[in-house]
C-alpha cells in the first residue's frame, strides 16, 4: 500500500517536471528531483526524515562540505546509477557525487538542494590474478584495498592514508609506490563510467581510448566512475617505513633533508618514498616535522640512501618492518582526522633549497601570528614529482596533466598548505588570509625563477583553478572529449561543484 503510493507520488511529480521545469534551462527543484528518483529506486534513496540522510549529509573530513542536499541517494549497483543519470539529466536535476568525502571545497562531493550520490555502497574488490588487476567499486576507501590486497603480497598504486576515497584516481594519485610507478591516474587501467546519457562505458586504452585520457586527471566532469581496475603490483609482503618527528631545534637541517629527498633520494633510488611534512599546533605553540619514510622492499633497518633522516636530531619514530596497510592505518591516525574545518591551498615549485626552507619559515610566521585562531593547526607538505614520475606517465599511455611538457626534466615539488580550524565564523576570513599567504609565496617562487604552474587537482583548494594549470592545449583537448561524451554539457550544468573544466 505504502510503495503504490510513493510512486503515485513520484510519478506525478516526474509528470510535473516533465512539463515544466524540464523544457527550460533552470534546474528542476531539488523536492521533485528526489520524489522522482524514490519512486524508481525507493530502498536507495533517503529524504532528510532519515537516520540514513542525518549520518550521510555530514560524512566529510572537512565540516566545510556539511552542505543540505534534498535528498541522498545510495546506489549498489553500476544499474542503478544509469537509471538515476538518465532520470536526472532528463529532469534537469542537480546532483554531487562523492567518494570519500575528502575533498574540503565546499560544494565539490555535496550540495545545498540537490542530490548527494554516495557511492559507498559500490564497494566490491574483486582481485584478477590471472590479469593482475584489482577491480574496485568506487566507495571504498583505500584501507580496505590495501587490507584486501596485503595477504595476497599485492599492492596497487593509490594514497598513503586508510581513510581517504578514489577521487584520487580521476584526479593524480600519490602513493606509497610514485617515484618508480608514477601516479595512480597512471596505474588505473580501466573506468567504468555512466556517462551523461545513461550509458555505462569502459574507458581503457583499447576502448575509448579519449574518455580514458580524460579521466586521468578530468576529475567529476565526464561521468560517474563506478569501478576502477588499478594495476597491481607483486611485493614480499613487507616493507620498511613509519613516521619520523624532528622537533623545531632541527629544522635547518630538516630543510636540506626535505631538499635531498626531492632531488637526491626520489630521484636516484625510485624504491624510497617519503611524504616530509611540518606541523604546527597553535594550542600548543610546537612546531615538528612529522615525515612518512620508507623504503619499498623486505629490510630491516632504512638503507644507507635514506640514513640522513636518521643523522639528523629527531625525538621519535615509528619505523619497523610492516604491511602497505599497516602503514596506511597509522596515516590514518595521525593529527589530520577529527572534525574541523578545513582549507587547503595547492602550489608548485621547482626544488630549491632556499626557497623550500623559506616557504615553511614564512607559513610557520603566519601561523604563529594566528596562533590565538580556536582549533588552529597548520600543515605544509611538500612532496616530489620526479621526472620518473613523468615519464611513467608518457610511458603508461599519457594523462591529462600536461607535466612531461612543462618539467623540464627537473622534479617538481607540489606544496600543500593545509589549516585547520573549529569556527565557522572564522571561515571566510581565514580562507582569505590563507590564500594571501599562498599568493606571497607563490610572488616569492616567481622572483626567484622556480614558479612552476602545475596545480595538483586533488590537493587543491577553493578557487584555484586546477584543471586549468594542465595548459592550454590539453584544456581544449579535455572540452572536445566533454563535447564529444556530453554534448549538452550535463556535468557541467548539474554537477556544479567541484574542480571544473574551464569555461570556454
Ligand atoms: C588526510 C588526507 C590524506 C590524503 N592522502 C593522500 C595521498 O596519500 N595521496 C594522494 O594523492 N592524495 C591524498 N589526499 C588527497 C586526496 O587524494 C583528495 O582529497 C581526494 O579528493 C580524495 O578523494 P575522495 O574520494 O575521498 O574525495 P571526494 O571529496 O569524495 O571526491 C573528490 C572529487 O572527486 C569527485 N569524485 C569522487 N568519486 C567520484 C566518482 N566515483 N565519479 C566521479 N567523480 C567522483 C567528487 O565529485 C569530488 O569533486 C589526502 C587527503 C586527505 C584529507
Amino acid at each position: 500500500m505504502r510503495a503504490t503510493t510513493v510512486s503515485i507520488v513520484a510519478l506525478t511529480s516526474v509528470f510535473a517536471a516533465l512539463t515544466s521545469g524540464f523544457m527550460t534551462a533552470r534546474p528542476q527543484s531539488g523536492l521533485a528531483c528526489c520524489r522522482a528518483l524514490k519512486g524508481i529506486l525507493p530502498d536507495d534513496t533517503f529524504l532528510p526524515n532519515t537516520t540514513v540522510y542525518i549520518a550521510e549529509h555530514h560524512d566529510f573530513w572537512s565540516s566545510t562540505e556539511g552542505l543540505n542536499p534534498a535528498c541522498v541517494f545510495l546506489p549498489n549497483t553500476t544499474d542503478k546509477v544509469a537509471r538515476a543519470v538518465r532520470l536526472f539529466t532528463s529532469l534537469n536535476c542537480q546532483w554531487a557525487t562523492r567518494g570519500g568525502g575528502h575533498c574540503p571545497i565546499p560544494g565539490a562531493a555535496n550540495i545545498d538542494g540537490g542530490i548527494l550520490i554516495g557511492t559507498n555502497q559500490l564497494n566490491a574488490i574483486d582481485i584478477n590474478h590471472e590479469e593482475g588487476y584489482v577491480r574496485v567499486g568506487a566507495g571504498n576507501r583505500l584501507g580496505a584495498v590495501y587490507t584486501a590486497l596485503d595477504p595476497h603480497n599485492l599492492v596497487p598504486i593509490i594514497g598513503r592514508f586508510e581513510d581517504i576515497g578514489l577521487g584520487l584516481a580521476i584526479g593524480a594519485g600519490f602513493s606509497f609506490l610514485s617515484n618508480s610507478e608514477g601516479l595512480t591516474i597512471d596505474n588505473t587501467l580501466n573506468y567504468e563510467v555512466v556517462i551523461a546519457n545513461g550509458t555505462v562505458v569502459n574507458a581503457n586504452k583499447y576502448s575509448h581510448p579519449d574518455l580514458f585520457w580524460a579521466l586521468k586527471g578530468g576529475n567529476n566532469n565526464f561521468g560517474i566512475v563506478t569501478h576502477f581496475h588499478f594495476q597491481t603490483f607483486p611485493y614480499d609482503g613487507t616493507v620498511y617505513g613509519g613516521n619520523i618527528v624532528h622537533p623545531e631545534s632541527s629544522f635547518d637541517q630538516v630543510a636540506d633533508l626535505f631538499y635531498e629527498y626531492h632531488t637526491h633520494q626520489a630521484v636516484d633510488d625510485v624504491l624510497t618514498h617519503a611524504m616530509p611534512s611540518y606541523v604546527y599546533v597553535g594550542l600548543t605553540d610546537v612546531a615538528r616535522a612529522e615525515s612518512l619514510v620508507l623504503y619499498n622492499a623486505p629490510v630491516d633497518e632504512l638503507p644507507p640512501i635514506l640514513q640522513p633522516w636518521l643523522e639528523v636530531p629527531y625525538q621519535s619514530d615509528t619505523l619497523s618492518r610492516r604491511t602497505y596497510g599497516s602503514l596506511a592505518h597509522e596515516g590514518g591516525n595521525g593529527i589530520f582526522y577529527g572534525l574541523a574545518l578545513r582549507d587547503q591551498r595547492l602550489f608548485s615549485v621547482y626544488a630549491d633549497r632556499e626557497f623550500l626552507k623559506d616557504a615553511w619559515e614564512i607559513q610557520l610566521q603566519w601561523l604563529r601570528a594566528h596562533q590565538d585562531v580556536p582549533g588552529l593547526i597548520g600543515v605544509q607538505v611538500p612532496m616530489p614529482i620526479t621526472p620518473n614520475q613523468v615519464a611513467q606517465g608518457v610511458a603508461k599511455g599519457g594523462n591529462a596533466l600536461g607535466l612531461e611538457s612543462t618539467n623540464n626534466g627537473r622534479s617538481i615539488v607540489v606544496i600543500l598548505m593545509l589549516l585547520n580550524f573549529s569556527n565557522l565564523a572564522d571561515l571566510p576570513r581565514l580562507r582569505a588570509e590563507h590564500n594571501a599567504l599562498m599568493e606571497s609565496l607563490v610572488d616569492l617562487a616567481k622572483e626567484r625563477g622556480v614558479y612552476h604552474p602545475y596545480i595538483m587537482l586533488t590537493y587543491s583548494g577553493a578557487g584555484q583553478e586546477a584543471i586549468a594549470s594542465y595548459g592550454a592545449e590539453n584544456v581544449a583537448k579535455l572540452r572536445r572529449i566533454a563535447k564529444a561524451y556530453d554534448p549538452t554539457g550535463v556535468f557541467q550544468r548539474l554537477v556544479p561543484g567541484g574542480q571544473k573544466l574551464p569555461r570556454a
